[in-house]
């Protein structure tokens, strides 16, 4: 009896472990095209450029999805000025945040009660959480998913990156030091062994503009990101210089592209996001700047 029933209990779970698969691929379906943003280690701006990337893409009239994953540090809430917003349901999936008429953002960090939370689940519970969380999320149509993904190259990117499944690309953010570029380095391998088409490599607080007399100087020196992407084989996407106006803006939650797509800073950023999408709006990603053995940029 306590056989049968345990039988009839795997079972059952087996089927909804089925159901929920075929739930999350037919999420993912509706995607064109994953982006997942991904850096070496923390604090070298994955989620500003997440973020703004997300919102410089829906300026181009693209349909946008950001999704922050990062269950350690979701800072998506705040860089977006969402902080405290209730996420609505309706009774099967969790109805994203709307921000304009083509960008809906959702962050993992809505569901927390706070950033400790995440620090004391266990490697398989973090995985079902994100399982769950990008199951049960309903998008609708996208063009592009903006995935702002635990940083490194453990098991939490790991997770996303094999539950996302394809099309999807990995935008690897660094700074230009060698601190960081080792750690990119593992990135770009971690994205080699997955299979994971690399976009390109993003060399983020290049360089600091002096306010005053507009020379440059290379706080974190520059270029790391360039050599490192040349030897790495992938396209190298730009760099995006040190910019006061992005602490500024990220610490107000309104994306800095917003404000700021003139400055010399908004001007790299624009670049990098035409590096991705292709100038024309014809997608880079088809033309096959996902291609790990091109080189987009010189
Ligand atoms: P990560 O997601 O890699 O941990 P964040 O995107 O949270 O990093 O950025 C860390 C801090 O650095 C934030 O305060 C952010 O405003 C700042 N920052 C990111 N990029 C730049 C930049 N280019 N210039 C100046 N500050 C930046």
């Amino acid at each position: 009896m306590h056989t049968r029933s345990t039988t009839n209990a795997s079972m059952a779970d087996q089927t909804k472990r089925e159901q929920e698969e075929r739930m999350l691929k037919s999420r993912m379906e509706e995607i064109g095209f994953k982006l997942l943003v991904l850096s070496g280690k923390g604090g070298v701006g994955k989620s500003t450029v997440a973020a703004n990337l997300a919102v410089a893409l829906a300026m181009r009239g693209k349909s946008i999805g950001l999704l922050d994953v990062d269950v350690h540090g979701p800072s998506i809430p705040k860089l977006m000025g969402l902080e405290g917003r209730p996420i609505g349901s309706d009774g099967e999936s969790m109805v994203p945040i709307h921000v304009s008429e083509n960008l809906k953002v959702m962050s993992i960090g809505f569901l927390l009660r706070s950033n400790a939370d995440a620090v004391i689940w266990r490697g398989p519970l973090k995985y079902n959480v994100i399982r769950q969380f990008l199951k049960d999320v309903e998008w609708g149509h996208l063009d592009y998913l903006v995935i702002d993904s635990p940083p490194g190259t453990g098991d939490e990117p790991l997770s996303v990156a094999q539950l996302v499944g394809s099309p999807a690309g990995a935008v690897v953010v660094t700074t230009p030091q060698d601190l960081a570029i080792s750690d990119v380095r593992r990135c770009v391998s971690f994205c080699n062994t997955l299979s994971l088409p690399v976009v390109g490599v993003v060399e983020n607080m290049s360089g600091l503009v002096c306010p005053k007399c507009g020379e440059e100087i290379a706080l974190f020196k520059t270029g790391g990101g360039k050599a490192l992407a040349r030897e790495m084989n992938v396209p190298f996407l730009g760099a995006i210089p040190i910019e006061p106006e992005i602490v500024h803006s990220g610490d107000a939650g309104t994306p800095f592209i917003e404000r700021h797509a003139n400055t010399r800073s908004g001007a790299a950023f624009a670049e990098v996001v035409s590096r991705i999408v292709g100038g024309d709006e014809a997608s880079a990603l088809e033309s096959g700047a996902a291609d790990p053995q091109k080189e987009t940029s010189e």
